[in-house]
């Protein structure tokens, strides 16, 4: 039989490819153009226990400049952990751009919130220290917040996966873009149960359902990405 085992990580990144070639992306791309106080916050979680839990850099500038092309202006994190995904997002929305940003773990949060006010983009952040979606339910409570967000990143626990996609089509307008982090869980989507350690194996089986749902969804055009951990793209068509 051929070896099965599950890949490596790297740099947040599941090793697809080689790790020198994606070293060389980050140098050559990524790190050079990364915002200093981004670096910091990415440099203070790498001290974290779970400090692979941020989104990976290369990652982020693919988002950003989604976010950019998409002029978003007001948008939804779930999941902040120390907050790389929420501080890029608030560097790269206007000036009068709004994140409503979820996460129970405050503490977490405030690990990269120094970083996030000498930044100066504090006040584009409504953090809200509470599970996600009590929060998503109440926000659709007021008709006016449907369809009113251009952009959702969704980075949490992944038994929700579903439910917040079933919100946030709702939250985003047509045409708005979500994006699901961790469609890869570690790659070990791609193999087979015994090959993957017990603490994978829940996660990886929501991952396999909620991959092969969103592929099946008609409201929204995907891009599945091999990035980080892998992220899927929507865009909302209907
Ligand atoms: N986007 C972050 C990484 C998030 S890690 C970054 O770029 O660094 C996953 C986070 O999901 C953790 O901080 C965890 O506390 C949070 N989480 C877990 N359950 C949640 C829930 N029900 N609602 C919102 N966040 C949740
Ligand atoms: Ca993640």
């Amino acid at each position: 039989m051929e070896n099965i085992s599950e890949p490596k990580v790297f740099a947040n990144t599941v090793i697809l490819q080689s790790e020198g070639l994606l070293k060389y992306i980050l140098e050559t791309g990524v790190y050079p153009r990364e915002a200093e106080t981004l670096k910091e916050l990415r440099n203070a979680t790498a001290k974290h226990p779970m400090g692979f839990m941020g989104a990976a850099p290369d990652a982020g500038q693919l988002i950003a400049m989604l976010l950019k092309v998409s002029n978003a202006k007001k948008t939804i994190e779930v999941g902040v952990f120390t907050g790389y995904s929420l501080l890029l997002t608030a560097l790269t929305i206007p000036d009068d751009g709004k994140i409503i940003a979820m996460d129970p773990d405050r503490k977490a949060y405030e690990i990269g919130l120094p970083f996030i006010k000498r930044a100066g983009v504090q006040h584009k952040i409504d953090f809200i220290e509470s599970p996600a979606l009590p929060v998503l339910d109440k926000l659709l409570e007021d008709a006016e917040n449907e369809g009113s967000f251009d952009f959702a990143f969704i980075d949490a626990d992944k038994n929700n996966y579903w439910n917040y996609h079933e919100r946030v089509m709702r939250l985003v307008k047509i045409g708005g873009i979500v994006a699901y982090d961790n469609a890869l869980w570690g790659g070990t989507v791609a193999l087979p149960e015994k090959a993957v350690s017990k603490d994978k194996q829940e996660w990886r089986l929501l991952s396999l359902a909620f991959n092969e749902a969103i592929s099946k969804d008609c409201r929204v055009q995907i891009a599945f990405v091999s990035i980080g951990d892998g992220v899927i793209f929507c865009r909302r068509i209907a």
